[in-house]
């Protein structure tokens, strides 16, 4: 049956409006070949709406994207806006939008693409065929927990101090998100924490294990101090499927595990919220103002990024898995934009990797 999704398209600063040019063509093409279609709204964000409204999101966008059924994002940032003051800077913009929306899950997958498979630093046989997902708390945890701040103690001394802090709810909530994922991939959850040295960490155990049997214990659950993780990810990643862990490990995790890809211009992330409210789709990378406006910039994140959107907020894994394929395919045929060129392969630009996609597809 016809369905129709609402997407809210932020292309931002620097390479965001050229990669983003390449996902409206491919929204173009599922609009005319396929049963969904996808009507999009435009805004501003970062540097962009700084220059127009003097702040990084104003907040008649964010309304607009509240009411979409997802939203697609390309980077913000840049020299241009070094100077603004912190909390107009347009990474302050993301943050608003991130807060705004209570997305709390961050999911980064860290997939392999064979055709790249020479650009990791770690020997093929460990990566080969890597698909792992790594699912973050985003807005709790000790980058949020209070009290916080720097102290002088009068003595000469100065004290800084923050806070790790989950409650029960956060901690199952995205417990949630991680074993319904899961039960669509692999069926592994590997839950992170310190539990030997934390008391944040002996809850975040406890509460994992308590909701994993009441409500997945289909689902295979371990559990692992995080620092092992960190080794095990560049040990032997493969035995990984989910791994679930808090806002601060995550953000160090998820980094080594996209690094095992080795590279920047391949990585798609989401950042989701409750149910039945709009996704943030983005890729990992940044605004790269050294090559924007030159049509150098790779559109493969931007384009997974796409490709998760698909598959999480508007339900089309079928659509999602058809453009990762795509992707696969066109890698294997050679294709590369400047970032991941090798040798016997072709560099194309950025609009010239969005219509060897299409051409794929
Ligand atoms: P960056 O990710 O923008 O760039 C790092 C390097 O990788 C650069 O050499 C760049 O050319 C290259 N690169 C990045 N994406 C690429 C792509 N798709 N194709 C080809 N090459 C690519 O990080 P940075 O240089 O540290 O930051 C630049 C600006 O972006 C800063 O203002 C920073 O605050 C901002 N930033 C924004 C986000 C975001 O919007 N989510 C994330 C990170 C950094």
């Amino acid at each position: 049956m016809a369905v129709e999704k609402t997407l809210m398209i932020l292309p931002g600063d620097g390479i965001g409006p050229e990669a983003m040019a390449e996902v409206k063509k491919l929204i173009g093409w599922i609009n005319e070949n396929t049963d969904l279609t996808i009507n999009t709204e435009e805004g501003l964000i970062g540097g962009a709406s700084y220059d127009e409204f003097g702040n990084p999101f104003d907040d008649s966008t964010l309304e607009r994207a509240r009411a979409a059924d997802a939203i697609m994002l390309g980077a913000v940032g840049g020299p241009k806006w070094d100077g603004v003051e912190y909390n107009l800077r347009p990474e302050a913009g993301l943050l608003k939008l991130r807060k705004e929306l209570d997305l709390f899950a961050n999911l980064r997958p860290a997939l392999v693409f064979d055709a790249l498979i020479d650009a990791s630093t770690l020997k093929p046989d460990i990566i080969r065929g890597l698909d792992i997902l790594i699912v973050r708390e985003l807005v709790g945890g000790v980058y949020f927990g209070e009290p916080r701040g720097i102290e002088d103690l009068g003595n000469g001394e100065r004290r800084g101090v923050n806070t790790q802090v989950y409650t029960t709810s956060e901690i199952q909530r995205i417990g949630r998100v991680a074993f319904d994922l899961a039960r669509k991939r692999a069926g592994k959850v590997t839950s992170c924490e310190k539990a030997n040295v934390m008391e944040s960490g002996k809850l975040w155990r406890e509460e994992i294990t308590t909701l994993h049997a009441a409500e997945f214990s289909d689902v295979n659950l371990e559990h692992m101090y995080a620092d092992n993780c960190a080794m095990q990810l560049v040990r032997a990643p493969k035995q990984f499927d989910v791994i679930i862990t808090d806002n601060l490990f995550g953000d160090l995790l998820s980094d080594a595990a996209a690094m095992l890809t080795g590279s920047l211009g391949m990585l798609p992330s989401a950042s989701l919220g409750a149910p039945y409210t709009p996704g943030l789709y983005e890729p990992v990378h940044g605004s790269a103002p050294d090559i924007a406006g030159q049509g150098k910039a790779n559109p493969l994140a931007t384009i997974l990024s796409f490709a998760m959107c698909l598959r999480y907020s508007f339900d089309r894994a079928n659509l999602a898995t058809r453009i990762e394929n795509a992707v696969q395919a066109v890698l294997n045929d050679g294709t590369r934009t400047a970032d991941i060129m090798a040798d016997n392969c072709h560099e194309v630009s950025t609009s010239g990797m969005g219509d060897a996609l299409l051409a794929a597809l």
